[in-house]
């Protein structure tokens, strides 16, 4: 039996019990059929992760019984998503796998071509934390309200630097461009800013390169639909400036075993 990772609200060890949500306790009784003493991991993007067990309190309650830290609370490199929306299938599948590989924050883009312009935000954020459970996360990626562009860049933060991802061809290949960078904008915070499938409008794109610490690249020589230039985006990312320059740390022998199956 596999150990379930939980990501829960409370503050942890939070006097040893925390309270599980309905959902939770469902999924805990019906889906992965554990018994009360189940053996647990909780996480909650603050106190690092904890050993637990599950104790059910009637018919749909629950807690987690909580034990030792297996880790302590580690930041995820700072890098945001801005991504314009697209259709439902395709921006949880955006969700889920920008939550893999490493975004801080997904920040929803309203551009001139965006075609979606409804983002189901609670299904994102179950999407988000989903993926940080399955993942070995100890951090949930925020997930912002949907913003337009224009007040996107007028509000950006001064010190974060700006990855477009532009299929124009204004911009170096994104590996040249980030292997080129010097220490000061390797050590700072960034965001990745990719485009509708109707792409951005010359104005837009205009305004984008206006911006202080803006940064066009390539990816590649074909057109990539929205949700896989996101993607490519933050992979070259992690790979060159983000957490994929370190040695994929072997977890340690006794949180693997805490993950083992009993
Ligand atoms: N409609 C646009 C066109 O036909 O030129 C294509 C837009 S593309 C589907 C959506 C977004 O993905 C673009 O705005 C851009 O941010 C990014 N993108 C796709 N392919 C790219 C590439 N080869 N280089 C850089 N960015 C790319």
């Amino acid at each position: 039996m596999s150990v379930s990772r939980l990501f829960v609200e409370s503050d942890l060890p939070g006097g040893n019990e925390v309270p599980l949500a309905e959902a939770q306790v469902h999924y805990l009784r019906h889906v992965m059929r554990r018994p009360d003493g189940a053996p647990l991991l909780v996480f909650n993007g603050r106190d690092g992760e904890w050993r637990a067990t599950f104790e059910g309190r009637g018919k749909k309650a629950g807690v987690a019984q909580v034990g030792e830290r297996v880790r302590e609370q580690a930041p995820e490199p700072d890098v945001w998503l801005c991504f314009a929306p697209v259709k439902r299938a395709r921006i949880d599948y955006i969700a889920e796998k920008a939550t893999e590989l490493g975004a801080a924050v997904l920040q929803p883009v309203l551009t001139q071509h965006t075609m979606v312009e409804r983002v189901n935000l609670e299904r994102l954020r179950a999407n988000t934390i989903e993926a940080a459970e399955q993942t070995e996360r100890l951090t949930v990626p925020e997930v912002r309200d949907p913003i337009d562009l224009a007040r996107l860049l007028a509000g950006w933060p001064a010190e974060r630097r700006l990855l477009m991802c532009d299929e124009t061809g204004g911009g170096p290949p994104i590996a040249d461009a980030l292997a080129a960078l010097d220490p000061a904008d390797r050590a700072a915070s960034w965001a990745i800013l990719v485009g509708p499938e109707g792409g951005f409008a010359e104005v837009e794109l205009a305004a984008i390169r206006r911006m202080k610490d803006v940064m066009a690249v390539g990816l590649g020589p074909r057109i990539l639909r929205a949700d896989t230039a996101a993607l490519a985006a933050l992979a070259c990312w992690q790979a060159l400036v983000g957490d994929w320059r370190r040695p994929t740390p072997r977890l340690a022998a006794d949180y693997r075993t805490s993950r083992a199956p009993v």
